[in-house]
């Protein structure tokens, strides 16, 4: 017998038989998700379908470049899949250019930045704290290595963007590119005034809208486009679809810049298992539900910030025009770490996060942040997100009053939370 050159079952075995530790870890992963109620903001739940073709055969093609110009052969298939990729995107969105091939949020951004402007030049942006997101020139990300940074924030009074600083900004500073879009701000932006500012300024317009482009696709929050020259977004949060991100923009001239800066400026080769992920994930965009979907996301998000409020907490910007809210813990007395430790302990899932100007130390910080995208999909109305809102301030309630019986509060929490996620169930 000559030696086994592939595992036992390699073409047939299930990862049950093949690798019980991976294995064992994916049905816990569904057992935890089963009995809790996620609120990460960056989170939702894909179809079975967006499932199905991530595990699919595609994960072995390799090909360079973009449809009907690849460097390898055999592309014929995933031609056509990048193409309808693209071209939902165009539709959904409606513009006239789409790159669907960047990894992750931060790549897209990447690449419009080297698409847009050489190395030193300006760029204008909201800074980390004030919400922005790390590939926008924060001093940890290579972003800021790159380029020069120049930062806008938020009004400490409200909040919100200052929209004649941004303006002011811009003609000081005269930016490549102006960016708009944060991880946790949850108003909506005012893309004309934004216009304003990138054409004071001489600058491109670059909204990042990973939060709320599920919203724009389903007509629950205003278009960047036309005011917006460029537009990135994630697609795995309220678009619901697979991990990565999209590029989206108008102007042929920023076609051969913008491609070229994913492939081959950035990245190699596309996964298009995930390119097809996208493509399933638009399509559902397109249909009709997903109008209904965006509306429950908007209207679950506004109904868990005002019950938050009825229990005496401070949102960021007064509430939400997206599917995110930013809690301030200070007037609790609380820290971001412990709050989000304690809720996980009964079964509410969410992220501790910097608020404006946070002068908390960057471990524990003073916010929590809770989305709705994922929790809209499992099905949950109002009536479940008050409910959930009622048991977020038990626990901080209890944390703040430093309560004995902590743990006790967190178990019969936890227990609530399964009796309201229960007649939600998702892949059977
Ligand atoms: C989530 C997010 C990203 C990107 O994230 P990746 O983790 O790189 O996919 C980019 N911009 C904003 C505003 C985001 O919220």
């Amino acid at each position: 017998m000559p030696p086994a050159l592939l595992p036992d079952g390699y073409f047939s075995a299930g990862v049950e038989q093949t690798d019980p530790l991976i294995a064992q870890a994916i049905a816990r992963e569904k057992t935890r998700t089963r009995d809790v109620i996620e609120l990460i903001a960056s989170e939702n739940i894909v179809s079975r379908a967006v499932l199905e073709v991530q595990g699919s055969i595609l994960t072995n093609k390799t090909v360079e470049g973009y449809p009907g110009k690849r460097y390898h052969a055999g592309g014929v298939n995933v031609d056509v899949i990048e193409q309808a990729a693209i071209d939902r995107a165009c539709q959904l969105f409606g513009c006239r250019f789409a790159n669907v091939q960047p990894h992750s949020g931060s790549q897209a951004n990447h690449a419009v930045l080297h698409a847009v402007a050489r190395p030193g030049e300006t760029i204008l942006s909201m800074n980390l704290n004030a919400g922005g997101h790390l590939s926008h020139g924060a001093d940890a990300n290579a972003s800021s290595q790159w380029f020069r940074i120049v930062s806008y924030g938020v009004r400490a009074n409200d909040g919100l963007i200052d929209y004649d600083e941004v303006i002011a900004l811009a003609r000081q500073h005269r930016p490549r590119l102006l960016i708009a879009g944060g991880s946790a701000y949850p108003r909506a932006l005012d893309f004309a005034a934004l216009r304003r500012a990138a054409d004071a300024g001489g600058a491109k317009l670059l909204v990042d809208m990973a939060h709320f482009a599920g919203l724009v696709a389903g007509g629950a929050h205003e278009s960047p486009f036309p005011h917006a020259d460029i537009v990135t977004t994630t697609t795995y949060k309220s678009l619901r679809g697979p991990r990565g991100a999209i590029i989206l923009w108008n102007d042929e001239a920023l076609r051969k810049p913008i491609n070229n800066a994913v492939f081959p400026g950035l990245q190699g080769t596309p996964s298009l298992h995930i390119v097809a992920g996208k493509a399933v994930a638009l399509g559902e965009a397109l249909q009709p539900s997903f109008a209904h979907y965006a509306q429950a996301v908007l209207a679950n998000a506004r109904a868990l910030a005002r019950r938050l409020q009825q229990h005496g907490f401070d949102l960021v910007g007064g509430g939400t025009d997206t599917p995110l809210m930013l809690v301030d813990l200070r007037a609790q007395g609380l820290t971001g770490a412990p709050a989000a430790q304690s809720l996980e302990r009964a079964g509410i899932i969410a992220n501790m996060n910097p608020i404006p100007s946070d002068a908390a130390d960057l471990k524990v910080m003073s916010g929590l942040r809770f989305g709705l995208s994922g929790a809209t999909t499992r099905g949950l109305g109002q009536a479940q997100v008050e409910q959930v809102g009622d048991l977020i301030a038990e626990v901080l309630e209890g944390l703040r009053s430093r309560s004995d019986d902590q743990a006790a509060t967190e178990s019969r929490v936890r227990a609530a939370v399964r009796d309201i996620v229960a007649p939600f169930p998702t892949y059977g």
